[in-house]
């Protein structure tokens, strides 16, 4: 059985293209997922274009963020049957015996594989998943907005497990794409009492949407510095916590100027080069620098449930739909910020 695939087809800028491949094998412990809806990342384009720090396995099938229904079981695999409405996690392999593994951090194992990074991902009419990352899709939630599981739980583990944000803090959040809103709405549930988003010229609709989403102040860093009015607050002295979902080096200083002593920056935002200036500004204000990488099953869980009663309405965030033959353009929607959550529905 063959099926319609994007496939990243070498190391090299553009090598993207539409292929005919082989439907999955699953093994005793995985499922086979029919795909429903495809979320286009941010990191779909990077790939495509070539301007990752790490060599990829090609060819490789693209595509991290999906839903779905089962469409075949292994012969371990229980608990679940066919037809089942499932989202799943990235983590389409890690050991289970490090001590990462063992202590609910399997998503840095060092054998963590990625869906559309190390293995074959959803960009296409079938994937193969192991049952142990599978999360049932609840009532009240659609296939479509479960496909936007993905970055409700980068934005719960960011600032639920990685972040101490407190009732009545000042919360900045630095880059208004799907992760930032995301970030923006899960700090209003902590009960952030100010959340500041900064965004650039080209960010207006999604500031926007960061307003809907929660956000009590948005600036436009190339028309207003941000430092000032954020550091005019309050007692003067800046932001308890400060996510950075941009990652570049500027978006670090930024942090750095308008994080509050004793605070946090919470960086999500990946920045392939190095950063240019001194980081003593952290000493001087005794701030934590957190990293936060993706996510465990719990989180799902929890996610999922946040999506079910509406807490998170993940629909305010897709801006278009398109049939997966359209991935150029949807790359393009994406990098151009005229889309903010696109998401792409399998071809024949
Ligand atoms: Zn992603
Ligand atoms: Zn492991």
């Amino acid at each position: 059985m063959k099926m319609k695939a994007v496939v990243k087809y070498d190391n090299v800028a553009g090598a993207t293209e539409v292929r005919e491949v082989p439907v999955p094998e699953i093994g005793p412990d995985d499922v086979l997922v029919k795909v429903a809806y495809i979320g286009v990342c941010g990191s779909d384009p990077h790939m495509h274009h070539n301007r990752v720090s790490y060599k990829v396995n090609v060819p490789l099938i693209l595509g991290h963020e999906f839903s779905g229904t089962i469409e075949k079981l292994g012969a371990n695999v229980s608990g679940w049957a066919v037809g089942d409405k499932v989202t799943c996690e990235t983590h389409a392999d890690y050991c289970g015996k490090c001590e990462m593994c063992r202590t609910n951090h399997y998503q840095v194992c060092r054998e963590r594989k990625g869906f559309g990074f190390q293995a074959d991902g959803a960009f296409a009419k079938y994937v193969k998943v192991p049952s142990r990352i599978l999360h049932k899709v609840p009532d009240g939630v659609t296939l479509k907005e479960a496909s936007c599981t993905e970055p409700v739980c980068v934005a719960y583990n960011a600032l639920v497990k990685n972040s101490k944000i407190a009732p009545g803090d000042l919360v900045v959040i630095i880059g208004p794409g799907p992760i930032g809103i995301l970030c923006t709405r899960m700090a209003s549930i902590l009960g952030a009492a100010d959340i500041v988003v900064v965004g650039t010229d080209g960010d207006e609709d999604r500031l926007k949407i960061a307003e809907k989403f929660g956000a009590t102040m948005t600036i436009n860093s190339s028309k207003q510095d941000p430092v000032p009015i954020i550091l005019g607050m309050r007692d003067k002295y800046g932001a308890h916590t400060v996510v950075d979902c941009a990652g570049f080096s500027p978006t670090l200083k930024l942090s750095m100027d308008v994080v509050r002593p004793y605070g946090q920056i919470t960086k999500i935002g990946w920045g392939p080069g190095p950063v240019g200036f001194s980081l003593d500004p952290l000493i001087a204000k005794v701030v934590t620098l957190q990293g936060t990488f993706s996510h465990t099953w719990d989180v799902w869980e929890k996610s999922l449930i946040l999506m079910a009663e509406k807490t998170f309405d993940v629909n305010g965030l897709i801006t278009h739909e398109l049939p997966l033959d359209k991935w150029a353009e949807s790359f393009e929607l994406m990098e151009s910020k005229q889309g903010l959550k696109i998401v792409l529905t399998p071809i024949d």
